[in-house]
């Protein structure tokens, strides 16, 4: 494996935050990663062909850059967290004003204190009449969640994906959120992510979206990931162009695999074709084993 320059303070720069939408079944979601997307596709092309590659970027109103995670859910947050991929660096803890606190939400907010995650309020389908958003501030109470409408330090913002009020907000109090993590990344580097989907694409073969944790990954690279190896023939984004390079926090689909990873597997550059080979061939002589193992307990 190449040796990295270490990531010395002067070549670490700003990297956008990477965002996880959990929360109880039905409290909105998926609906929400719609209307966020929607209302500010980076780049301003508005209406422009997106497709779904599993997380996407947009640019807030202040200009600051966000990557969404476009799979909302616990499972894959734990997934990922099992193998080794801590992606998220905000947890955005979606609440229902008309349904309040329910098992999923308690759950979300375990595996964000679990995972030292920050987390943002989005108390959501304020529109409704039944909306009872101080009903969730003060249910939230009972789960150490205080936010800040009750003097305590989580960030808490009414939104409706549907209406798209409070949409802005929400996407300022994530900037602001991410300024005070000073997150960042060092761009001058071989890159290291982490891939949060993957298959086998009937035209193009194997293909993962991966996620830039550190480094800059470019066209022609020669990587690991997982027990499977390549060489990055194209890098495709979250608006369906090609790319030649991306940056830290950057969502990109990788083709030139020689085969399928998993979601939550790491990506790594290395130098040559003949060490990623060998590194893939260990890795999947040692699952091999490992399983062989499991199997005979
Ligand atoms: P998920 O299971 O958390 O992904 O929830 P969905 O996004 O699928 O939303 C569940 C239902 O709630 C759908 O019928 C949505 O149309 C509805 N919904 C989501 N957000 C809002 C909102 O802000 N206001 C209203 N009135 N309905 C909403």
């Amino acid at each position: 494996v190449i040796t990295q320059t270490d990531d010395i303070p002067e070549n670490l720069h700003p990297r956008p935050p990477i965002i996880t939408i959990m929360g109880h079944v039905d409290h909105g979601k998926t609906s929400l990663l719609d209307a966020i997307r929607k209302t500010s596709v980076v780049s301003g092309e508005a209406g422009g062909i997106t497709q779904h590659i599993g997380a996407y970027q947009v640019k807030t109103e202040s200009g600051a850059i966000l990557s969404f995670l476009d799979t909302p859910g616990h499972a894959a947050f734990t997934s990922m967290r099992s193998r080794g991929a801590n992606v998220t660096d905000i947890v955005v803890l979606v609440v229902a004003a008309d349904d309040s606190v329910m098992p999923q939400t308690i759950e979300a907010i375990n595996h964000a204190k679990a995972a030292k995650v920050p987390m943002i309020v989005a108390i959501n389908k304020c529109d409704k009449p039944s909306a009872e958003p101080n009903k969730v501030r003060t249910e939230l109470l009972q789960h150490e969640v205080v936010v800040e409408a009750m003097s305590g330090d989580v960030q808490d913002v009414e939104v409706s994906a549907i209406t798209g009020e409070g949409l802005d907000t929400l996407l300022e109090a994530i900037a602001l959120q991410a300024e005070i993590l000073e997150l960042h990344a060092n761009p001058d580097r071989a890159a290291m992510g982490a891939v949060i989907e993957a298959q086998l694409d009937v035209g193009r073969g194997p293909v993962a979206t991966v996620l830039v944790q550190n480094g800059t990954l470019r066209q022609g690279d020669i990587f690991v990931v997982g027990e499977q190896w390549g060489k990055v023939r194209a890098l495709i984004n979250d608006k369906s162009e090609r790319i030649k390079e991306a940056g830290p926090s950057v969502p990109v689909e990788v083709l030139g695999l020689n085969g399928t990873p998993e979601a939550g597997d790491v990506l790594n550059v290395v130098e040559t074709e003949g060490q990623a080979r060998e590194i893939a061939e260990y890795r999947k002589a040692a699952a091999k084993d490992k399983r062989a193992a499991a199997g005979a307990a």
